[in-house]
């Protein structure tokens, strides 16, 4: 039996003990990114904390038996309007947005499908993307007329909410609370002001498909239809967990809770509702208007995908997270030593129970960071920062890349090394002085070693 964890359900807003509908086949679904431009830092918040969630889950239960899921919006109006000025599909224009998401991820160390799935099996990581559930997101909307929980009006689906008792249940609005915010604009073809878009007409020049029957005109769907209809096609009616942003618990999971439900007439959509606090740089909302809103590509360009993922780390999801270039500095140091301490040791087979007992308990990552300062067993730390996706480079390859990044002329360094060395050998110090000093030049510092042998390093 796997060990327990233990998870804050925004459903219950309780902590509780994590039973899986199947122990054999754990699954989950966290809402992805709107491809239509570069992710922003704060996007990556969600993406590494649920892989970290999925690593977990893979530790516990086993490789193959946990399905993630983490779906890929590229349909949206702002998608739509920012293909039409390029004079492109959407699809070409969420390709290219898709493949530098892709990178960042990558280098951010959050698993990927081709890392996790093998073939001719269950894939284990999947990546669906909107445009490809048309399909499905036209049978559910049908259902839904169908069951009496919406209705088309003027070439639109809505669903209707006060046909929906329970309406609410996740994020415990009261209803009136939620009116009046419904109640700014409200489309005079709506019978509730809290009724919410399934389906709507496309205008000329916008992309469009065959809308759900009753409905001549061609169309496009709604933005909270999608989530179910991909959880539902690849995790079932019902699943274990469903994650994403804290500004997703309304109206986004609330409304796909609703059509999800109604349509399958099940009790719940998912089990437990994880959702990540906000990030905010340098103690302020990140906007673009306030010139402190940073893509992740931005952030990577000046520090490893391991720093970010770290200072990412440090603060336990749910809280808000303070984006400083304190708390990067801060990993950095943080992770040299560990780097210092590992060398090029290999993993104990085993994460210690100290690291893993506190990711048990809703992923505490700050009192598991913690522990793993206190471990000075090579083997032990590098298992247990394994499990939260740190510390995978080796010594060689990490210095490797530094000297790659840092753009520095290795014949050069190695050149002024030797001049260095012959001239220390001749007693000539002023030579040897000018060696090192044109090597601190070039941001390089040399270390003698006890065994004679010299070393170095480039300077941070
Ligand atoms: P979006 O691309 O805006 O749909 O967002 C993708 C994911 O990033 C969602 O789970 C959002 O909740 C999350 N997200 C967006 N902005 C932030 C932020 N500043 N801090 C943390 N998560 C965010
Ligand atoms: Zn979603």
């Amino acid at each position: 039996m796997a060990p327990m964890l233990r998870l804050y359900n925004t459903l219950t807003r309780e902590k509780a003990a994590f039973t899986p509908i199947d122990p054999g086949h754990v699954r989950v679904y966290a809402c992805g990114p709107t491809v239509y431009d570069a992710a922003h830092i704060g996007n990556a918040r969600p993406i590494i904390v649920f892989d970290l969630l999925f690593r977990l889950l893979r530790h516990l239960y086993g490789e193959a038996h946990v399905t993630y899921a983490r779906n890929v919006t590229d349909v949206d109006d702002k998608i739509n309007a920012r293909a039409a000025e390029r004079g492109i599909t959407i699809r070409e224009l969420t390709d290219g947005t898709l493949s530098l998401f892709h990178q960042d991820m990558r280098d951010l160390g959050v698993l990927m499908p081709e890392d996790v799935n093998v073939a001719g099996e269950r894939p284990r990581f999947l990546e669906p993307r909107a445009t490809d559930h048309i399909g499905e997101m036209v049978s559910l909307i049908e259902g839904l007329v169908a069951a009496g929980h919406a209705y088309v009006a003027e070439d639109h689906v809505l669903f209707d909410v006060p046909s929906m008792p329970d309406y609410g249940s996740l994020s415990k609005r009261p209803l009136d609370e939620m009116e009046a915010g419904a109640r700014v604009e409200v489309a005079p073809y709506k019978r509730s002001p809290l009724d919410f878009v399934l389906w709507k007409p496309s205008k000329p020049g916008e992309p469009s498909w065959p809308s759900p029957s009753g409905i001549a005109a061609p169309g496009r769907p709604g933005w909270h239809i999608e989530c179910s209809a991909m959880s539902w096609k690849h995790l079932g009616k019902t699943f274990d967990i469903h994650a994403g942003g804290i500004d997703l618990i309304f109206p986004h999971h609330e409304n796909e809770v609703a059509q999800s439900r109604c349509c399958f007439g099940t009790p719940v959509m998912a089990n437990v509702w994880m959702h990540n606090g906000f990030l905010q740089v340098e103690g302020e909302k990140m906007s673009k208007s306030l010139g402190n809103f940073v893509t992740i590509r931005e952030v990577l360009n000046d520090w490893p995908g391991e720093v970010v993922r770290l200072a990412m780390l440090k603060t336990h999801y749910r809280q808000p997270i303070d984006w400083t270039v304190r708390g990067l500095e801060e990993a950095s140091r943080t992770l040299d030593r560990w780097y210092g301490l590992v060398g090029d040791a290999s993993p104990a087979h085993e994460p210690p129970a100290a690291v893993l007992d506190p990711l048990l308990d809703d992923l505490n990552t700050a009192s598991a960071l913690a522990e793993l300062h206190r471990l000075d067993d090579p083997a032990s730390l590098k298992a247990g920062a394994g499990l939260l996706g740190l510390l995978g480079q080796t010594k060689s390859g990490r210095e490797r890349a530094s000297v790659q990044a840092s753009g520095i002329d290795v014949a050069a360094v190695e050149r002024l090394i030797e001049e260095r060395r012959a001239a220390r050998a001749a007693k000539n110090w002023a030579a040897s002085d000018q060696a090192r000093d044109a090597l601190s030049a070039l941001g390089v510092a040399v270390k003698d070693n006890k065994d004679g042998t010299t070393t170095w390093s480039v300077i941070k």
